[in-house]
């Protein structure tokens, strides 16, 4: 699979048609779909039908925009208008949205058709890829291994060549994490920065939506397409994005400070974690950046923090899933409404959001509220004081992405503690609301592609971008390779 940018020039230049493009990637996703489960959604008829509109409108003589024909993957807690969307949940199964997200409509709107809805974790929770109501998902790397979550099916899209461009959604490290377990480019902005109308809500607080590819001129090309001010999203920003500019303009990282968080980047990282690290700042030395030691003293309890707030803003968004407009129902016949939402919302929520539920809504009760929930939000205030101080002495903050590599298939499953513990360095950016990006920091002794991430102040995203650019043009065409299985 091509990348992004150049299927949009030969689209353009009516080298290849968008049938011939579309055709291929729903070819590929088909043997993918067998071998590791990453879509819930593969539609087809409509995805062929708009690639032949395309190009009757190429034919005519329209110019169209940047992402011109570009097969896209949306995970499927996205709203697609006339396509199914079920959040990973039996409680949406049969949902069909009247409408588009924004970022959806814009990527549209810029070219793009959308040939898959990925497979994620139930609602977005999850870190593996194990908890969706659809079948867990596999790692194209290695498919005993987990692919990562919750945008794990995006980031199977991505890394095993059925598309260039996956749109994941990110509360605590959703989009980063499996672009770290699959080698690939994960970004979350600045909260505020994508909008999120039609994206079916986690922890509003945290939630943004983001973008898992494998070059920094994609990432650029979407995010310049789908940010942007959204007057139907409240928490929308009015940042004009200008993505695409920084990319030729730097040349060097000459006087970036980068300072690594010591907190995060020590023994709680497996050995291939830490030798990624130490790539990945020898890179950044011989561009000309200056890294130095940061600290973030709160940051250790930022997993605590986030395993409060999200799940008590999920009780709340997770509501409205009551089997009188949203979900399906069980138990009609019993003894009255709250029997029957009772019996409903038992019935088609998986035990991980089970899980949620019951402890953010005890953070949230009363005589808890102020031990639990309260006390979280403090935390948070800590944290991102802990930020502005770091971010006097440095550009961009450093950390792993997450503390190993991708592990097998079912070792965290029955251990919701030890996956949550795998957020520690996420949730951090969400808490805070920065931007964040996992970048490949190749490939580690044990086979597997291993992320680094870095943060950025407040509305400064664009930076995060440069920097991808920089360290892909100065490494050959390994930055992001496609699973060896899948090239
Ligand atoms: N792994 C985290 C969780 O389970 C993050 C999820 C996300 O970003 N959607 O909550």
């Amino acid at each position: 699979m091509k990348l992004a940018h150049q299927i949009a020039e030969e689209v353009r230049a009516r080298h290849v048609s968008v049938e011939e493009t579309v055709r291929e990637s729903l070819e590929r996703a088909e043997r993918v779909q067998a071998d590791l489960n990453a879509f819930i959604t593969i539609p087809h008829d409509a995805a062929l039908a708009r690639a032949r509109a395309l190009d009757e409108s190429l034919a005519a003589g329209e110019t169209l925009g940047p992402l011109a024909g570009v097969p896209i993957a949306v995970k499927d807690n996205i709203c697609t208008a006339g396509i199914r969307t079920t959040a990973g949940s039996k409680s949406l199964d049969t949902f069909v949205p009247p409408y588009s997200a924004t970022v959806v409509a814009r990527l549209e709107a810029a070219g793009a058709v959308v040939v898959a809805k990925t497979n994620l974790d139930e609602f977005g929770m999850g870190g593996s890829g194990e908890n969706s109501a659809y079948g867990f998902m596999r790692n194209p790397w290695d498919r005993s291994k987990v692919p990562g979550g919750s945008s794990g099916g995006s980031a199977i899209a991505v890394s095993a060549g059925v598309v260039p461009l996956a749109l994941g959604t990110d509360t605590g490290g959703s989009v980063r994490q499996p672009a770290a377990y699959t080698g690939l480019i994960g970004f979350k902005p600045t909260y505020g920065r994508l909008s999120r109308y039609g994206v079916v809500a986690f922890a509003s607080s945290l939630d943004q939506v983001g973008v898992l590819c494998r070059s920094s001129h994609d990432l650029a090309l979407a995010l310049d397409a789908a940010s942007g001010h959204d007057p139907y999203d409240a928490t929308s920003l009015d940042a004009p994005p200008a993505f695409g500019a920084g990319l030729n303009s730097s040349t060097s990282l000459e006087g970036l400070r980068v300072g690594v968080v010591q907190e995060l980047s020590g023994e709680v990282n497996s050995e291939e974690v830490r030798a990624a690290l130490g790539r990945m700042v020898g890179r950044l030395e011989s561009l000309g950046a200056e890294v130095g030691e940061a600290s973030l003293p709160n940051a250790p309890h930022g997993v605590a923090a986030y395993y409060l707030v999200a799940p008590a803003e999920a009780s709340a968004n997770l509501a409205r899933f009551d089997a009188m407009i949203y979900s399906e129902r069980h138990g009609e016949n019993r003894s009255g409404q709250a029997e029957v939402m009772m019996r409903s919302r038992g019935a088609s929520f998986g035990p991980e959001v089970r899980r949620r539920i019951l402890m953010g809504t005890y953070a949230l009760s009363a005589g808890y509220y102020d031990a639990y929930y309260g006390k979280a939000l403090k935390v948070r205030q800590l944290i991102a004081a802990d930020f502005i101080e770091a971010f006097r002495d440095f550009d961009l903050l450093m950390t792993p992405t997450a503390p190993s590599t991708a592990y097998p298939l079912g070792k965290k499953s029955d251990d919701p503690l030890a996956m949550y513990l795998d957020d520690m360095d996420a949730v951090l950016a969400n808490l805070v609301g920065v931007g964040a990006i996992s970048l490949p920091a190749g490939i580690a002794a044990n086979g597997l592609p291993c992320g680094v991430q870095l943060f950025a102040p407040t509305l400064q995203d664009e930076r995060l971008v440069e920097v991808a650019a920089q360290l892909e043009h100065t490494s050959d065409d390994t930055f992001s390779p496609i699973a060896p299985d899948y090239a």
